[in-house]
C-alpha cells in the first residue's frame, strides 16, 4: 500500500536518478481506464518469450485473469512509466536482454520502496534473476515454491493487460523508434 503523503511519480523519478537508470516516460490514469484484452493470455501459450510454466508470475502457475484484473480495479490510479534501450539493429538479443534488465533492476526497487503495492513488469518475475547488473533468464525457483512472495512482481501481459491501448491511453510512447526496445511497468496506488 503507498502511503497517501508519498507522490508516486516523485518517487519513480528518484529512485531513476539514484540508480542511474533513465525513465523514458511516465504517467497516471485511473484503473478504470486500463483496458484489458484476455485473449493476449493465449500468446502466452506460444511461450515466445520462454516464460510458459516457467515462472510464477506467468501462466498457466499466476493468479487467474479475473482475479489480477478484480485486484487491478480495486485500486484508484495506475502510475505507468517507460525506459527505453537503444539497439544494435533488430537481431540485438543481448542489448534487449541488458534493457530488460535494467527496467527490471528499477522496478524492483520501486517495489521495494512501495512495499505492499501491486507492481506489474515486463515479462516474467525477475526478482530472483536480475541480480548485481547480471541477468539469469530461467532463476524462478518455479514449480518449487517461490521464494519471495511478498516481492514478487507479475508481468503486465499476464494480467492480460494491453500494453498498447495502455500506451495511448496514458499518451505515453509505445514504440520509440526502429532498433529500440521500450519496456512498461504499472504500479497501482490510491492517492
Ligand atoms: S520471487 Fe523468485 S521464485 Fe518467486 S516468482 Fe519471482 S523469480 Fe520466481
Amino acid at each position: 500500500m503507498i502511503e497517501s503523503t508519498v507522490d508516486p511519480q516523485k518517487l519513480i523519478s528518484d529512485i531513476s536518478v539514484k540508480l542511474n537508470i533513465p525513465i523514458r516516460e511516465s504517467a497516471v490514469i485511473p484503473s478504470s481506464a486500463i483496458i484489458f484484452s484476455p485473449e493476449l493470455l493465449e500468446c502466452c501459450k506460444t511461450n515466445v518469450c520462454g516464460n510458459y510454466n516457467k515462472s510464477w508470475t506467468c501462466p498457466p502457475a499466476c493468479e487467474s485473469f479475473e482475479k489480477q484484473r478484480e485486484k487491478i480495479l480495486s485500486h484508484k490510479n495506475a502510475l505507468i512509466f517507460t525506459t527505453v534501450r537503444e539497439l544494435e539493429d533488430s537481431f540485438d538479443y543481448e542489448g534487449m536482454e541488458k534493457g530488460r534488465m535494467f527496467h527490471s533492476m528499477l522496478t524492483i526497487e520501486i517495489k521495494k520502496r512501495l512495499a505492499g503495492a501491486l507492481v506489474f513488469g515486463a515479462g516474467g518475475c525477475p526478482v530472483c534473476s536480475v541480480k548485481d547488473g547480471i541477468s539469469e533468464k530461467t532463476a524462478c525457483a518455479y514449480p518449487d515454491p517461490c521464494l519471495f512472495p511478498e516481492k514478487r512482481i507479475v508481468s503486465i501481459e499476464a494480467a492480460g493487460i494491453n500494453v498498447t491501448e495502455l500506451s495511448k491511453t496514458a499518451k505515453v510512447t509505445y514504440n520509440n523508434g526502429q532498433n529500440s526496445v521500450t519496456f512498461f511497468s504499472l504500479v497501482l496506488f490510491d492517492k
